[in-house]
């Protein structure tokens, strides 16, 4: 368990440009956006990180998933988008709290760097 940012934004402590919120989850618009669309979702439950997940999380990692086909419905990027879950330091994680990114509406390169 961990205290982060996020927390805060769940919490509605700091504020955030929140585009969907349920029970499990929140996708907000991310504050230095990399794309023209730019948003993360998280679970409202604290997990780490992907290298944290236990099989007890299987149900909400998909959960996540669908959330992110759901903004990006809700987004318009009918001509595709990327998903991105930076892991641990070599990953590039900054916030220790998990999250997607979903990033779209710009032509995405390969390989990310
Ligand atoms: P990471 O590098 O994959 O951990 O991504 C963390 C993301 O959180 C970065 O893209 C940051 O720009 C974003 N971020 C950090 N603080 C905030 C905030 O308060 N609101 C929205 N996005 C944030």
């Amino acid at each position: 368990m961990t205290e982060t940012i996020f927390s805060k934004i769940i919490r509605k402590e700091i504020p955030a440009d929140i585009v969907y919120e349920d029970d499990l989850v929140l996708a907000f618009r991310d504050v230095n956006p990399q794309a023209p669309v730019h948003i993360l979702i998280i679970p409202k439950r604290p997990i780490v990180s992907i290298a944290e997940v236990t099989p007890a999380d299987t149900e909400l990692l998909g959960y996540l998933l669908l959330t992110v086909a759901r903004v990006a419905a809700q987004e318009g990027l009918e001509e595709g988008y990327r998903i991105v879950i930076n892991t641990g330091k070599d990953g590039g994680q900054t916030v220790f709290h998990l999250h997607l990114h979903l990033l779209g509406q710009r032509m995405m390169t390969w390989p990310p760097g």
